[in-house]
């Protein structure tokens, strides 16, 4: 049973997001469902190109919409964000929800002051005062662990180093307190020890205000860090959900499979060889029919009549568990015993 069965606070439905470019339409996103409660964190994995960015640029309204056609449904809090305007949705980002980026240098302005970028969020969405908001975002820098805030919030960022820039905007993120905070790699850029720290400052700042957390990586030791629930995504559908323990103790899809089994073993003998994941993920201009694992998969052979290349495998979720292969599960646990086995032996 997934931990976001409380009281949901998002809910995507079947969200579809398809784009055109001049080479065709990309599906990027291709029927995706999930549901997050408040305090509780989801983490979306996958490798680039997986759908798992569009699709939290998607909730957040920063696509396209000149070139993106979206199908679904997005609820948060029970308002429909894919009917919403732009205006609305102006105002809900920031307030209600809120992202941070992985490259902070990039997404912060080289020509204003950490507390002038800091306290203008806030000014926009709460009416403060100019003093107000140089207050806030004062405390804001506290919060996050910049020492002596109120003489760096008077900093431009290039006087940050790489781990301060990430701090500041978690705290722009959580200026006005959202209830929905979307982390996509936020600290694929940072060394270990900053790394850690702000997983740390996440986990207690979610403790204090509940919010909602999805934190998209390509790391499953990230995942097994800070996640409550997983969705593992693969050429723009979901292959793989459940709770972290669930599918990190006991994947079900080969894809997850390889994943795990191309990064070093948290508890086993640290001289396991890995096994990256042969080939590469699919074009969503052209995916491959079937499942679109099968270029890819090893198990392939053990599914009869070639169905892997034929058809499309369901999602077959029970209590939020679940994932989407032709193998049967009892084919599943043996098979992937014979991996870990051979990964500790
Ligand atoms: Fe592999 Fe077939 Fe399962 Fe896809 S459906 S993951 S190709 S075994």
């Amino acid at each position: 049973m997934t931990s976001t069965d409380q009281q949901t606070f998002l809910s995507v439905r079947d969200l579809k997001v398809h784009f055109s470019t001049e080479d065709g339409v990309v599906k990027a996103v291709d029927g995706l469902s999930f549901d997050l409660a408040k305090g509780k964190t989801l983490g979306i994995v996958g490798e680039s190109g997986s759908g798992k960015s569009v699709t939290n640029l998607t909730i957040l309204g920063l696509h396209d919409r000149d070139r993106t056609a979206i199908d679904g449904e997005i609820l948060l809090d029970g308002k429909d964000l894919l009917t919403s305007t732009e205006r609305e949705l102006e105002r809900l980002r920031g307030n209600k929800m809120s992202m941070i980026f992985q490259d902070a240098l990039a997404s912060l302005s080289p020509y204003h002051t950490i507390g002038t970028q800091i306290g203008e969020t806030y000014r926009k969405h709460t009416g403060a005062s100019k003093k107000e908001a140089r207050a806030r975002a004062i405390e804001m820098l506290r919060r996050v662990g910049i020492p002596q805030p109120d003489m760096r919030v008077d900093d431009y960022p290039h006087q940050f180093s790489g781990g301060m820039r990430q701090r500041a905007m978690i705290a722009m993120a959580l200026v006005c307190d959202p209830e929905l905070l979307i982390a996509d790699e936020p600290t694929t850029a940072l060394d270990v020890t900053v790394q850690a720290q702000i997983m740390d400052l996440l986990k207690d700042l979610q403790q204090e205000f509940g919010t909602a957390i999805i934190f998209i990586t390509h790391d499953l030791g990230v995942i097994a860090d800070i996640a409550d629930d997983v969705l593992v995504m693969y050429g723009g559908r979901c292959v793989e959900r459940g709770t972290k323990e669930e599918v990190l103790r006991t994947p079900q899809h080969p894809y997850t499979l390889g994943l795990l089994s191309s990064m070093p073993s948290l508890e086993g003998p640290v001289d396991v060889p890995l096994n990256p994941i042969p080939g590469s993920p699919p074009s969503l201009l052209n995916p491959p029919s079937g499942c679109r694992f099968h270029p890819r998969c090893t198990f392939t052979e053990k599914v009869a009549g070639g169905l892997c290349s034929t058809e499309q495998p369901l999602l077959d979720l029970i209590d939020g568990r679940g994932s989407a292969c032709h193998l049967s599960l009892e084919q599943r646990a043996e098979f992937f015993a014979d991996v870990a086995a051979s990964r500790h032996n």
